[in-house]
């Protein structure tokens, strides 16, 4: 979340977005556009799992195919549990702890929400 900026008319801090990408005073009725950066962050990325369940940290998702991360020499089995997931804008978008290999970047494709 980005900070809300104060009203341009009536400084009021009291803002808030209507969801259609403007900003609206309750003090004074004034609505403004939001500019285009903080229009993009609030449409911001969906993580989908495998099924097309949409995925939140702190999820716990099951591994649906056997994973070989790079360096590690193991092999994630397909069935593995992975609990309080956290994602991140990356190619592989999430960030977990697996047992047995510790800190892990998965891709969202190949899991699924449990
Ligand atoms: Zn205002």
């Amino acid at each position: 979340m980005h900070p809300l900026p104060p009203c341009p008319q009536c400084q009021s801090s009291l803002t808030y977005e209507d969801g259609t990408g403007q900003y609206v005073c309750p003090e004074c009725g004034h609505e403004w556009p939001m500019t285009a950066p903080e229009a993009a962050a609030e449409s911001a990325r969906v993580y989908r799992d495998a099924a097309g369940n949409i995925l939140q940290d702190g999820d716990t998702v099951t591994v649906i195919k056997d994973l070989k991360p790079k360096g590690s020499g193991g092999v994630i089995k397909q069935g593995t549990k992975v609990k309080n997931i956290r994602l991140v804008d990356a190619d592989h978008d999430i960030d977990c702890k697996i047992e047995g290999f510790g800190a892990m970047s998965l891709k969202s494709e190949f899991v699924k929400k449990v």
